[in-house]
């Protein structure tokens, strides 16, 4: 084993804002990310933005648009 290489390298939590919480090797401490591949839309098949749409279509009914 030789040190000194990545004297800054080590495991870190990557803390996700939806709770989920794994390890990742990092030069920082403690990361903070929005999102992660446990409820990222693209991971989950959820489509979050849909609710968007179903927004604008209530205000387009109520204002008969
Ligand atoms: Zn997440």
């Amino acid at each position: 084993m030789k040190q000194g290489i990545h004297p800054n390298y080590n495991i870190t939590t990557l803390t996700c804002a939806c709770g989920n919480v794994f390890e990742t090797g990092s030069i920082k401490q403690n990361l903070r990310v929005e999102i992660c591949s446990a409820c990222h839309p693209f991971f989950t098949g959820k489509q979050k933005f849909t609710d968007v749409g179903g927004r604008v279509d209530k205000f387009k009914k109520k204002y008969n648009i």
